[in-house]
C-alpha cells in the first residue's frame, strides 16, 4: 500500500511538473496576464509551424485614446492611424497579434501599470513626471503643441495669452502636456479640461473657452473639420512621442526599442508617417 502510494505520488508530481512546464512555455513572449489567456496552449503549435498562425499568436495589447488624428482615430469601428500602424509593425516583429484598447488618455498610464494593457501609445510625450510612473521607449515621432482660435479671435500669437490682464480661457485635453503646460502658465482657474480634442473644439465654437491648446497634427484635423477656426503660427512647445510600458518591464521595452530602431532604419516608420502627414 505504501509502495502504491509512493508510485501514485510520483505520478502526481510528474503531472504537476508537466503542468508547470507547459504553463511557463505557453506564456513565453507574453509580458503579462493580458496575453496569457490567448497564448495558453498555443505556442507549441505555433513553434511547430502549423497553419492558423495569426489566430494562435500571443496578443500584444495597446492602450490608446482614439480621438487623436492622424495618430489614432476611428475608420468605421476600426482604430487606424500612425500609432496603430507602427504598433502593428512592432507586434509583427515580436511575433504577436496587436489588439488596441480605446480609453481616456488620462487612464493610459494606470492601465499600463495595472497590466490591463501591455503598452501605451497615443502620441504620448515623454515628460519627467510620466517617467516617474512608467518607462518610455526611444522616440518614434516629434510633436508640437499648437494653439487653435476662432478666425476673429483677439488672440493672434502665443504671447497674447500672457499679456497683462488677458485672462483668456484655455481648453485642453485632460492629462495631456497641453493641460500640464497651460495649467502651469495660466492657472487651473483659466484652464478647462475635456476628455478629447473634439469636445474642446465644441467648447471653443460654443464660446466657453477662447482657445484650445493641443498637438499640431490633431489640431490640423480639427481645424479642417470645423469651419471658422485657425491655428496660430507660434509653436507652444516641441516634444518627443514614445511608447510607455510598465515601470521595470525591460524585457518588453528592449524588444520594442529594437523594433522601433529596425523600423526607423528600414524607412517603415517614415513611410507610415508620410502616408498620414502630407
Ligand atoms: N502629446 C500630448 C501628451 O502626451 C497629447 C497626447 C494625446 O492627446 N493623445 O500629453
Amino acid at each position: 500500500m505504501k509502495k502504491f502510494f509512493a508510485i501514485l505520488m510520483a505520478f502526481v508530481m510528474v503531472l504537476s511538473l508537466t503542468a508547470v512546464f507547459v504553463g511557463c512555455t505557453t506564456n513565453d513572449g507574453a509580458e503579462d496576464t493580458t496575453a496569457a489567456g490567448t497564448a495558453a496552449g498555443t505556442d507549441a503549435d505555433t513553434a511547430a509551424g502549423t497553419e492558423n498562425d495569426a489566430a494562435e499568436k500571443p496578443v500584444l495589447k495597446m492602450g490608446t485614446n482614439a480621438y487623436f488624428q492622424p495618430y489614432e482615430f476611428y475608420e468605421g469601428d476600426k482604430i487606424v492611424g500612425i500609432d496603430a500602424e507602427i504598433a502593428a509593425a512592432i507586434a509583427e516583429k515580436l511575433g504577436m497579434t496587436l489588439e488596441i484598447v480605446d480609453m481616456e488618455f488620462d487612464s493610459i498610464l494606470t492601465a499600463v501599470n495595472e497590466g490591463s494593457v501591455d503598452f501605451g501609445m497615443a502620441g504620448m510625450t515623454i515628460t519627467e513626471d510620466r517617467l516617474l510612473e512608467v518607462d518610455f521607449s526611444i522616440s518614434y515621432a516629434n510633436g508640437v503643441q499648437a494653439i487653435i482660435v476662432k478666425n476673429d479671435s483677439p488672440i493672434t500669437c502665443a504671447d497674447d495669452l500672457y499679456a497683462e490682464g488677458a485672462n483668456y480661457k484655455v481648453g485642453v485635453q485632460l492629462g495631456t502636456t497641453g493641460d500640464i503646460y497651460a495649467t502651469d502658465d495660466f492657472g487651473s482657474e483659466n484652464v478647462t479640461t475635456y476628455s478629447n480634442g473634439n469636445e474642446a473644439i465644441l467648447a471653443l465654437l460654443g464660446g466657453s473657452v477662447d482657445c484650445v491648446i493641443i498637438d499640431n497634427e490633431p489640431a490640423k484635423a480639427l481645424v479642417s473639420a470645423n469651419a471658422g477656426l485657425k491655428i496660430l503660427d507660434t509653436a507652444y512647445a516641441n516634444e518627443d512621442y514614445a511608447i510607455c510600458v510598465k515601470k521595470g518591464n525591460t524585457e518588453l521595452l528592449d524588444k520594442i526599442d529594437a523594433a522601433i530602431l529596425e523600423l526607423t532604419e528600414d524607412g517603415t516608420i517614415a513611410g507610415i508617417i508620410a502616408n498620414y502627414i502630407k
